[in-house]
């Protein structure tokens, strides 16, 4: 029996200082979008923008967690360790999708309340237009910015297109803000706190499901097990795969260990360094493989 470790590598290339730079003048500036459309809503006792505010906060939380991750998946190995802290941007993704969903929750059952009973005060829909028309060009500016860097990376394209979709809603939200101004309806504020809850929802409910199946070792959704299999059994010398087991070791890095029974007259190390190939191909970077 023959034990094949290889030395892992870094998850990702090393990030240059121009993508940092541009998370962290779209993080700031998010962040004080945020403080103003939450000073605005409840001055202006609008829900909509409170509730919007809740969904940036989520955002600028999303962004963070894309730069953290670029820094922890790079973190060596120590004593106590070995894998670096790396896997602490899975457990910060469930941490932040729990966030959301709590967020989320609050906010509809909040709205749900004020349509039940509005309160004395009706919305500003002035208000809601301005700070709206506002969240529109900071939107705008952070989608552009991401654009520059958009192929680097899966979770830089998806927060590019992520910003872009929260462009059009501030859209919905402007004009949402003159339907009130012209009509006085009071009920179409929480009514649109509910929808943006909801788009919130359904967009956290992918990164939930992901970030525990990660969290407890599950096989993450990049790696499709059914091929990785059928290609490794595909390799001359390969009898039978047993004992697999594959897990991430943070978001954007994953694992693998197995045993490989090979034919009688196989070469060994020929065999192995093979389906080590073949095992990166289909996006694991650390494979340790018992040959038998
Ligand atoms: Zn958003």
């Amino acid at each position: 029996m023959r034990h094949h470790h290889h030395h892992h590598h870094h998850g990702t290339e090393k990030i240059s200082a121009d993508l940092k730079n541009i998370y962290i003048i779209v993080i700031v500036l998010i962040a004080l979008y945020i403080a103003f459309e939450a000073w605005m809503g409840f001055r202006h006792n609008a829900l909509t923008l409170v509730s919007d505010a809740g969904h940036k906060l989520i955002d600028v939380f999303s962004l963070s967690l894309t730069l953290i991750t670029f820094w922890l998946s790079t973190t060596k190995a120590r004593k106590n360790y070995t894998w670096g802290f790396r896997k602490l941007s899975v457990i910060i993704s469930l941490f932040n999708a729990v966030l959301v969903v709590i967020v989320a929750v609050t906010i509809i059952w909040e709205s749900i309340e004020k349509v039940i009973e509005p309160g004395d005060l009706a919305p500003d829909g002035g208000a809601i237009s301005i700070t709206a028309a506002v969240g529109f060009v900071v939107n705008c500016i952070a989608a552009f910015l991401l654009s520059l860097k958009r192929s680097h990376d899966v979770n830089t394209m998806g927060q590019f297109i992520h910003t872009l979709t929260d462009a059009l809603v501030y859209v919905g939200m402007v004009i949402s803000g003159f339907i009130i101004k012209w009509t006085g309806l009071a009920v179409i504020d929480p009514v649109i706190s509910i929808l943006i809850a909801l788009f919130v929802l359904f967009n956290i409910w992918s990164v939930l499901k992901e970030s525990f199946r990660m969290s407890i070792d599950g096989v993450p959704s990049s790696v499709h097990v059914g091929e990785l299999l059928d290609q490794v059994r595909a390799v001359p010398g390969v009898r039978e795969v047993s004992d697999l087991h594959i897990w991430p070791v943070s978001t954007v890095e994953n694992a693998l260990s197995a045993t490989l029974v090979l034919d009688d007259s196989a070469d060994r190390t020929a065999v192995t360094d093979t389906v080590k190939a073949v095992i990166k191909t289909c996006g694991i970077e650390n494979s340790f493989l018992e040959t038998r």
